[in-house]
């Protein structure tokens, strides 16, 4: 058993309120620890932290911040095996995946140490009479990230790694689910040279994300999570005067065309549909063939994958393909949306609800489930399922598969695989969502480059990373400026032109 508190000014703090929430292992269900979840005076003292050490943080040149990003780099891969481990502990993924979540935020932090560039200005010369015109890019002050659960590595560092760079100090609100790696990354930042208070991580749940609404001192909030959170967050963040951006839940399709190659399709299909156990926003829930040729060519070969798939817990290493979901309640939640699918009439082709584990019987796992004869009017359609369930819907031609996900409440990721240049680039350009992939399953984008959602998938107007990153966590200052000798005499009463 541990005990995770927050840690606040560069040291780690135990909590004080008297609220705690069961850290569990996924693979055994058992507790392994708890959490402390922090009261509204705890959010206080850490924004306090943050709001005195920030001014001379900002003040230090670009250059050396990038260079504690270029030291947090290289702590990463050193680490990198035990922060996977941590992380596969309280998640539940395997291991290869658990390091994917690391690399994944690591090149988040690579890209950061671009900032000395980033955060340059423009500059015009003579824009008028003695009249020169720039603009620099300031960070914000004090800023905040609330964290989902399913990338417990790759999001926090995707919302501090850029805000930190730019000269922000930030409150890192992660997951209660698995508070470890967030504490860890904390620490590595320390020890690659960040002041103490830049970087804070306050544990809680609801009354610490309230408190950081509610906060005065908090200029932004990014946020990523499940849509009905992020519509609330987004809501009263905004009515507070901050900046906000919230990334919400998903329901991607995959468009297969009748040329694609279908094994090819099918492998996609397998890794993005049932890796880290479906609990990706960019995972593939939803497999589209085109024409009833294709469907059941599709079915054929993806049953016996889908009955093929090792299950179990990370300890076992590369020999599972994926773990068990969450928590508890995640699990059973799956379990009544795939009984719900039979209810509504969709044919379970393959039912994993009744899955053990062998030795590891109170464990979270779900079996892989497959539905094919999915209608978009069914609940399972609708609904996130955010386990290891696929679902087939099939369409009569290219524009009723089109119309599937551009119908659809999310618009985080899509999919087609074809080998039609033309209907490929027609589908880019027509869908209506944020992420497209094509012959490329989960389409996240590099971190040079910016990730979010459209739709019920994304609330406010900047992406994550890339260049965005930089632009949500600062802002524009313009200033025009002339110096007397281009100062004519008098005073002018009409409003400036370049007439
Ligand atoms: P969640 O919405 O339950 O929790 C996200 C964060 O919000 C956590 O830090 C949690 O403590 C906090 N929170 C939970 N309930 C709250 C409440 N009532 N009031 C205020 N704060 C609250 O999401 P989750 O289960 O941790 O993560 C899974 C969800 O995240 C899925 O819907 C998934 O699609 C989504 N997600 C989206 C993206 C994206 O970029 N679009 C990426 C990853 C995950």
């Amino acid at each position: 058993m541990y005990d995770i508190g927050h840690f606040i000014g560069g040291k780690h703090v135990a909590g004080t309120s008297g609220r705690n929430a069961e850290i569990f292992n996924p693979a055994t269900g058992e507790v392994q620890g708890q959490v402390a979840l922090a009261s509204a005076d705890e959010l206080r003292a850490a924004v306090e932290n943050a709001k005195a050490a920030q001014p001379a943080w900002a003040a230090t040149n670009p250059q050396r911040r990038a260079r504690v990003m270029m030291k947090f780099v290289d702590l990463l891969n050193r680490d990198m095996d035990k922060l996977a481990e941590a992380l596969s502990k309280e998640h539940g993924k395997t291991f290869p995946d658990a390091k994917g979540d690391v690399q994944r935020g690591l090149e988040v932090a690579e890209f950061c140490i671009g900032a000395p560039q980033m955060m340059k200005g423009e500059f015009s010369e003579g824009a008028g009479p003695g009249i020169d015109i720039y603009s620099i890019r300031q960070p914000l002050g004090v800023v905040a990230g609330i964290t989902p659960f399913n990338f417990p590595a790759m999001i926090p560092m995707w919302k501090f790694c850029p805000a930190i760079a730019a000269g922000n100090a930030f409150i890192l609100k992660p997951s209660e689910r698995d508070p470890s790696v967030p504490m860890m990354l904390a620490e590595l930042m320390m020890e690659a040279g960040l002041p103490a208070g830049i970087l804070n991580v306050v544990n809680g749940d609801k009354g610490a994300v309230d408190a950081i609404l509610d906060d005065p001192d908090i200029a932004a909030i990014g946020f990523v999570g499940s849509t009905a959170i992020a519509k609330y967050i987004y809501g009263r963040g905004c009515a507070n005067g901050k900046r906000v951006q919230c990334f919400g839940g998903a329901k991607n399709h995959m468009i297969v065309m009748p040329d694609a190659d279908m094994d090819k399709a099918v492998d996609a299909l397998i890794g993005a549909g049932y890796g880290a156990a479906g609990e990706r926003c960019m995972a593939v829930s939803v497999a589209v063939p085109v024409g009833e040729e294709t469907a059941d060519r599709l079915i054929e070969k993806l049953v016996p994958k889908v009955e093929a798939l090792k299950i179990g817990p990370y300890t076992a290493g590369n020999d599972v393909d994926f773990g068990p979901l969450v928590t508890r309640e995640a699990q059973k939640r799956v379990l009544g949306l795939v009984d719900r699918g039979v209810e509504e009439g969709a044919k379970l082709v393959v039912d994993g609800r009744t899955f053990k584990m062998q030795g590891y019987e109170d464990g979270f796992f779900v079996g892989a489930c497959l539905f094919d004869n999915v209608t978009k009017d069914m609940d399972i359609y609708k609904t996130e399922i955010f386990g290891p369930v696929l679902s087939v819907a099939r369409a009569k031609d290219y524009e009723a598969a089109l119309d599937l996900p551009m119908n659809h409440e999310y618009g985080n990721g899509v999919a087609i695989f074809t080998r039609d240049g033309d209907a490929a680039r027609d589908f880019a350009s027509r869908i209506n969502i944020g992420m497209v992939g094509i012959n490329v399953p989960i389409p996240v984008p590099l971190s040079y480059y910016t990730f979010g959602g459209w739709k019920a998938s994304g609330f406010g107007d900047l992406n994550q990373h890339g260049a965005d990153g930089f632009r949500f966590y600062t802002r524009t200052k313009t200033v025009t400026s002339r110096w007397p000798s281009g100062i004519k005499d008098g005073a002018e009463f009409s409003i400036p032109t370049m007439k």
